[in-house]
């Protein structure tokens, strides 16, 4: 084996590239492995072959609050490749029909974020002042939770934020948040973040994200939509930023690991094989098992994390996609509080030559086996019973993706999540089911692969400074 590589990836979703790319930033060569024909894992794009356009897996959408995210896209050179809005500001039809604009303020940037909020919410036209008040009660406990934002939900349930076994319904009943709020507001920001009915997930996580979204300034709360399709965001740049400092990423290479001679680790995949003195691995959950199984025997703690993998369950999305002969919203999106498509994109106003408007139902279990036909006809009737340019454009095509492990489970009583250390030297686990205290999320793999990245780079660090 060559070696020619100071460290290897497993995965070249967001976790791995991030992790690949921080690595090679601090001066390290990487090999970056991934076992599919193309890269970015649950964040990636193909071609449709009937309009040639590239179209998502999955429409992302960030938050000012992405700071690791940001922080990589600056990395690779593609920043600049993420719409911010300044602020708050989102486009609903609520379950009636109503047209309605929650949106905060221009107030002045020192402003803290949740004051934004609050305006936002306060001057909302379709709440009565119930529901203003109602939401001011959630202040003092937001407050407080920003605190352990970085904390586990074990240190969350000990500081009272939230209850052993609380769902994110039963935190906002607590704190006596109004059914219009619930159901217009809460409800689906929780189901976009956690992309799990609010009855199901844990509130814990609900709660970070709340208290990130409050956290510093306007922006934090703002959308954050990227205008090429994903790979192009960055999975491509990270592969030229790799080469240019001696790396590589390679399609197509799934591998396995095995304990190695000298306390280096065996990475096999069926063309090749290396001894890596340093390995992250970038796989998502269900793929510990073949990846690490061979490795792990005899490793206590990382059977421990196999098995909890194994145990973990997930939670699907499906998008499907709609071709029609005209545009049909006003902006890039659109909120479908009440449905079972809970939000639309319109790519034309985010990428250039797009013509397909795709349509998200996040926590779609109920949904996830209709027949294609079933789940395009669903999503054009929800669309155009919400808004009339739907209602006289002609649909020329429906096209469906779905993705049944898009998250992990995030329903209170799921096993741990394993931290970046491993018990074997050398070995760091990366990705969004790591133990950030973040949903699955983009920003979740970006932290988690930065966290391994600078825990590898310790370690070479460490063998460069030893004498020989
Ligand atoms: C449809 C959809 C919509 C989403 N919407 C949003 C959103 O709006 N906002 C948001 O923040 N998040 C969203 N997410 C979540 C987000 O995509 C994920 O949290 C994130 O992409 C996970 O990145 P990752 O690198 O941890 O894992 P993955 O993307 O799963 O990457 C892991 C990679 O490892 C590879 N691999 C596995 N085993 C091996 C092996 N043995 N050897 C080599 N390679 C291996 C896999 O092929 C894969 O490419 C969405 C997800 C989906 C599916």
């Amino acid at each position: 084996m060559s070696r020619a590589f100071d460290a290897v990836v497993l995965g070249s979703g967001v976790a791995g590239l991030c992790a690949a790319t921080r690595l090679a930033e601090a001066g390290a060569r990487v090999l970056v492995l991934e076992a599919r024909p193309s890269g970015g894992g649950r964040a990636t794009a193909f071609t449709d072959p009937r309009s040639g356009e590239r179209v998502d897996n999955g429409q992302h959408a960030l938050f000012g609050c992405y700071r690791d995210t940001f922080r990589f896209l600056e990395r690779i050179g593609t920043r600049q490749l993420v719409r911010l809005e300044p602020r708050l500001s989102l486009d609903l039809v609520l379950p009636d029909g109503r047209l309605t604009r929650l949106a905060a303020p221009a107030l002045p940037d020192w402003v803290p974020g949740a004051a934004h909020l609050a305006a936002a919410v306060l001057g909302w036209d379709q709440l009565d002042w119930a529901d203003r008040w109602s939401v001011l009660r959630l202040a003092g406990p937001l407050r407080r939770a920003q605190a352990t934002l970085r904390e586990s939900d074990a240190a969350l349930e000990t500081h009272g934020h939230v209850r052993a076994g609380e769902t994110v319904e039963q935190w906002l009943r607590r704190h006596g948040q109004r059914a219009r709020l619930v159901d217009w507001l809460w409800e689906p920001l929780a189901l976009a973040a956690l992309n799990q009915p609010m009855q199901v997930a844990a509130a814990g996580p609900f709660l970070r994200v709340l208290a990130a979204l409050l956290d510093g300034g306007p922006e934090n709360a703002a959308l954050a939509l990227p205008v090429v399709p994903l790979d192009e965001l960055y999975v491509t740049p990270s592969a030229r930023y790799l080469a240019a400092r001696g790396g590589e990423l390679r399609y197509g290479a799934q591998a396995r690991l095995m304990p190695g001679p000298d306390g280096r680790i065996h990475v096999q995949t069926r063309q090749d094989r290396w001894e890596a003195g340093l390995v992250v691995c970038a796989a998502p959950w269900h793929a510990l098992p073949q990846t690490l199984g061979a490795l792990a025997q005899g490793v206590p703690a990382l059977m421990a994390v196999l098995s909890d993998a194994v145990a973990t369950a997930a939670s699907p999305i499906v998008t499907v996609n709609l071709w029609y002969d005209r545009p049909v919203l006003d902006g890039p999106v659109l909120g479908l509080p009440g449905r079972v498509f809970q939000w639309a994109f319109e790519r034309r106003h985010l990428v250039g030559g797009a013509t397909h408007v795709s349509l998200v139902s996040s926590g779609a279990a109920d949904v996830l086996h209709q027949s294609n036909e079933a789940l395009g006809a669903l999503a054009a009737t929800e669309l155009a019973t919400a808004v009339p340019a739907a209602a006289g454009a002609t649909l020329s095509r429906t096209q469906t993706v779905r993705e049944a492990r898009a998250t992990y489970s995030l329903a209170p009583g799921q096993p741990a999540r394993p931290s970046t250390v491993t018990g074997v030297p050398g070995l760091f686990l990366a990705g969004d089911w790591i133990e950030t205290g973040l949903p699955a999320t983009i920003e979740g793999a970006a932290v988690s692969g930065h966290r391994a990245a600078d825990a590898a780079c310790a370690v070479l660090h460490a063998r460069a400074r030893q004498p020989g």
